[in-house]
């Protein structure tokens, strides 16, 4: 089924992402074991990310969302990205999703990297959420948003009227990118109303459990860290129980405040963690 209707029947949609080993020569059996005990949380859909240039994951990608479609009879929406791919390539990936019972794309353009050269096809994700459109119109397509804007926007202003394209060009639902401070996300919401968005948008909620994890998630998407998330990991930082727990706390309180404030849904950045992803389940589960 196409993962946008399952919004807006009264309930908070609740997603997790999970990501395929990262090479082909790691065992797939560890995402399997994570899957088990994530599955045990009954989410709306499962994502799972995607990684071209080489990078070597593709095919598990397309294993891994089999699984979860078929034997935890939970939907899927894989991840695609399109910059450095022919249409062909995207064809063939497609083709591998759907056979793996993926009904569901998230259409990425991915990131521009210096070594992995680009393709002609496809330059930004509109253009590929136009082809699967066209092509594929049983498939439902989810795009990415960003709450603090896309890296390479030059302004507010610039980053919605290019989402409202992309929506445009046929998105049945947006993800968002990672943040720390709702405040951002709900201005967000307020910009993406004035342009005329009007699908679902869920919030991308990433549990910080590890003081190690934030340089990489700044230098990664530029996500601004609020006075008290600071605080909290120069408490807590050294003491890797205590920081765990915290990092819990944080990302529930934020799902407590999205959800009283009428977020259409909640999307886990599980990191494979099936522990965290389920202590906050089990906070916030009657809430949905
Ligand atoms: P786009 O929507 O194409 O936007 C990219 C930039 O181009 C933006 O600045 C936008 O404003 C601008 N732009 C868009 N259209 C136009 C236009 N017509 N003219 C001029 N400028 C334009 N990456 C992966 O490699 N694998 C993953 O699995 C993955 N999963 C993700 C999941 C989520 C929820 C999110 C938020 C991001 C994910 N990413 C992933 C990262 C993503 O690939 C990067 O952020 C990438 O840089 C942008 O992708 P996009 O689809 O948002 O691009």
């Amino acid at each position: 089924m196409k993962i946008v209707d399952k919004f807006g029947r009264g309930k908070v949609i609740f997603s997790l992402e999970v990501f395929p080993p990262k090479k082909f020569t790691d065992n797939i059996e560890t995402v399997y074991e994570t899957l088990d005990k994530l599955t045990g949380i009954n989410p709306d859909y499962i994502s799972v990310t995607y990684s071209a240039g080489g990078n070597g994951n593709v095919e598990h990608s397309s294993k891994v969302a089999s699984i979860i479609k078929k034997k935890y009879k939970v939907e899927s929406l894989a991840h695609l990205t399109c910059l450095t791919s022919s249409a062909e390539e995207v064809d063939r990936v497609i083709n591998d999703f759907r056979h793996a019972g993926t009904e569901n794309i998230l259409a990425l353009r991915g990131d521009i990297n210096p070594n992995t050269q680009a393709k002609n096809d496809f330059k930004y994700a509109s253009d590929l959420v136009k082809y699967i459109k066209k092509k594929y119109p049983d498939m439902g397509i989810a795009g990415a948003c960003y709450p603090e804007i896309h890296m390479e926007s030059e302004n507010e202003v610039d980053d919605i009227l290019k989402l409202k394209k992309k929506v445009d060009a046929g998105v049945d639902f947006l993800i968002s990118q990672l943040f720390f401070d709702n405040e951002i996300f709900y201005k967000f919401l307020e910009r993406a109303q004035i342009a005329g968005i009007d699908v679902p948008i869920e919030a991308g909620i990433m549990p910080v459990t590890n003081a190690n994890q934030i340089q990489r998630m700044v230098d990664m998407c530029g996500a601004s860290l609020p006075r008290k998330f600071s605080k909290m990991i120069q408490k807590y930082g050294n003491n890797p129980i205590a920081m765990r727990d915290a990092g819990i706390a944080y990302a529930v309180s934020q799902i407590v405040d999205l959800i009283a404030n009428g977020v259409d849904g909640i999307h886990l950045y599980t990191m494979n963690n099936p522990y965290v992803a389920s202590e906050i389940y089990k906070s916030i589960k009657r809430l949905l």
